[in-house]
């Protein structure tokens, strides 16, 4: 819509510039009243109270809108903030125009008590609007015309109060002209709460598509030219033209997919206006024939409409310098429908005279369809807040403003905002990862359901849970939340991952209890994990699980002065078997003075093959040549030079026990 302000002096002449056929004696009369009326008020501009009606009006006229819409329009805010009453204006201006005005006019708007009775106020009145608009749905129209002009206007307050309105705005008011199609207002409402909530972005993306302005400009040029030749060689009215994305949709593109700033000039976008929805198609198979199409980003909304209404044919194709081009195809027809939604409503049959009748014989147009829908929907909505909580009214009116999202309750009237086509286990996951984890079934508005049955809006779920049960691997296709999917993955990892902590658990105290040294507290076992660089005990038992941290690299950190005596059962000598082994006679050459120790993994005896390890400093420990000791076996293939050939000496008995340790003693 075109950004033109207006004052009192020139409203009139401007709203005859638009429509000779308004009623300007009507709106004339309005117009001198509501300046009576407001005369001691100044808008924090410092301008007189008058600009901000008129320009509302004003809006409206730009909309089209008859001529009672635009008298309403500028005695808006007279019973709201005037001592006007509903009566006077019925008396002067009819009782159409005094409905319409009480419609949009709040129940109180004196200042807060607190905080709890801003809140409530603000759902009281939330509640009238809606009401207001199942009455009479012109009434939203001129409500979006009013928020338009705030917030055009806006950088005159503080800038709390501009932040709580832009968010106010981009929360409720932008999804309900949405919901009615109005995407002229859409568009520049959420330019404006952008700017406001987000000025940083706001400025740089601004400055940005300033400076590839004069490119995108020639892209577009040559695009419509090269189109509109396409066109006339087969004899198909069109109309070319090429369009600005709004900065949101580009912030918005920026956010969720970060998309690099270089690509903006990339967001090259042509429409073709067509008189009818066959030639949408001609059109599309000739685009479709010229151009490389991308598969992505074509949407037939003509077979297909928006919830709103909205028509059109989407494609994205790129041109041979390998922009991307997005082309949408219409009719005159659907273009009004896409930028005025129901707005268009009132001037559509005089300007298109197309008539279609619906069953029982009554004209009617698309327009209709979703006038009603609407409606319908404000309805069922308010028909589900009956309780008083209007913390709740507000949160639940957000959600429920959205149409690709659904919103269900729980059976004590917590309101879970779900997205479409999800089912019991997508609002389990949502309440709570155990309850849906646990989610065995679920009751939906008091009966048995099935755990994948879609919900529908305003559902009544009560999940039912097992703590018994347990998820399973193909809930992870049932679930419409990504975030759920994730929990129902990490659940299967986790269990793989306390399989080998069990395992890793089970080698390390079997193990540990075998070696002098203690290691029970978690602390200890913390401080040890931190030695492989582990930060916690859970992970350093896993990886012993699985095989990653073998044991010995453990008793090396845990006893490193011993970290060449592999032989862990040697660590203490009472088992020592004692008996008749005499001393053997190990026949070594050049070393003498040699202590001897008999490994008690493998307990060799005389006869037994053996061979020798030499320990720094401690001497030889003698094994079986067959000794399968995990840690002898490993050391022996890493430092094969330790081992040294031994044999037992005929008829030598093995040593007591005292000897051996006082033989250490002696030695060291
Ligand atoms: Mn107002």
């Amino acid at each position: 819509m075109q950004y033109k302000l207006v004052n009192p002096d020139n409203l009139l002449a401007e709203i005859k510039h638009l429509d000779q056929n308004y009623d300007l004696e009507l709106i004339g009369r309005a117009l001198t009243y509501a300046d009576t009326a407001h005369k001691m008020q100044t808008r924090l501009s410092g301008e007189v109270y008058i600009t901000h009606p008129v320009n509302v009006a004003y809006i409206l006229a730009q909309l089209r809108m008859d001529s009672k819409v635009i008298t309403a329009g500028l005695l808006h805010d007279i019973l709201e903030d005037t001592p006007v009453k509903k009566e006077d204006l019925s008396e002067k201006f009819g009782m159409e125009i005094a409905d319409l005005v009480d419609g949009l006019t709040k129940l109180e708007s004196y200042t807060y008590k607190s905080i709890a009775h801003q809140q409530k106020v603000q759902a009281e009145n939330f509640r009238k609007l809606l009401i207001s608009i199942t009455k009479d749905v012109r009434i939203i129209i001129i409500k979006l015309a009013d928020r338009l002009h705030n917030i055009r206007t806006l950088h005159f307050l503080p800038d709390n109060k501009k932040k709580r309105i832009a968010q106010e705005t981009l929360d409720i008011y932008v999804p309900l002209a949405n919901r009615f199609g109005i995407a002229v207002i859409q568009w520049e409402l959420e330019d404006l709460c952008l700017k406001y909530l987000y000025p940083e972005d706001y400025q740089r993306i601004v400055e940005l598509v300033a400076l590839k302005k004069d490119e995108r400009e020639k892209y577009i040029s040559a695009i419509i030219s090269e189109t509109e030749q396409i066109l006339k060689k087969n004899d198909i009215t069109a109309e070319v033209s090429g369009r600005n994305k709004h900065l949101f949709s580009i912030w918005r593109k920026g956010r969720v997919k970060k998309l690099k700033f270089e690509e903006i000039l990339d967001l090259i976008g042509v429409r073709i206006i067509v008189d009818s929805v066959e030639n949408c198609y001609k059109v599309l198979g000739l685009i479709q024939s010229e151009y490389i199409q991308l598969a992505k980003g074509f949407k037939d909304y003509i077979s297909q409409p928006k919830e709103n209404g909205y028509q059109s044919l989407h494609l994205n194709v790129v041109n041979e310098d390998g922009r991307t081009i997005e082309i949408q195809i219409r009719t005159k027809e659907m273009h009004l429908i896409a930028e005025e939604g129901i707005a268009a409503h009132w001037h559509y049959k005089e300007e298109y005279g197309i008539q279609k009748k619906d069953r029982t014989g009554k004209p009617y147009t698309a327009i209709d369809d979703s006038v009603k829908k609407n409606v319908i929907w404000i309805r069922d909505f308010l028909k589900e807040q009956k309780q008083e909580n209007p913390a709740l009214f507000m949160k639940s009116l957000k959600l429920n403003l959205y149409p690709d999202i659904i919103v269900v309750r729980t059976p004590e009237n917590k309101y879970i905002k779900l997205k479409k086509n999800s089912t019991p286990l997508d609002f389990a996951f949502k309440l709570h990862t155990d309850i849906g984890l646990h989610c065995i079934g679920a009751h939906i508005n008091g009966k048995h359901k099935p755990v994948r049955t879609i919900l529908k809006n305003g559902d009544v779920v009560k999940v039912l849970t097992s703590p018994q049960a347990k998820p399973s691997k193909d809930w992870i296709t049932i679930l419409t939340s990504i975030k759920a999917k994730q929990k129902v993955r990490q659940y299967f990892r986790n269990i793989e991952i306390q399989e080998l902590v069990e395992q890793g658990k089970e080698i390390f105290y079997k193990r540990i209890r075998k070696l002098p040294v203690k290691v029970k507290s978690n602390s200890e076992i913390l401080a040890l994990a931190k030695q492989f660089k582990l930060s916690d005990a859970k992970s350093f038992f896993a990886r012993l699980g699985s095989g990653e941290i073998d044991f010995q690299e453990i008793k090396q950190v845990l006893l490193p002065e011993e970290k060449d005596n592999v032989i862990t059962e040697e660590e203490s000598d009472n088992n020592l078997p004692t008996g008749d082994i005499s001393m053997p006679a190990i026949v070594l050459e050049n070393i003498d003075n040699l202590m001897i120790r008999f490994a008690k993994c493998c307990v060799p005896q005389p006869g037994d093959k053996i061979v020798g390890y030499t320990t720094r400093g401690k001497g030889i420990t003698i094994h079986k040549d067959s000794c399968s000791n995990k840690g002898f076996t490993n050391l022996r293939k890493k430092e094969p030079e330790r081992i040294m050939p031994v044999k037992w000496k005929k008829g030598t008995k093995r040593p007591e026990k005292d000897t051996v340790l006082k033989k250490q003693h002696k030695n060291h």
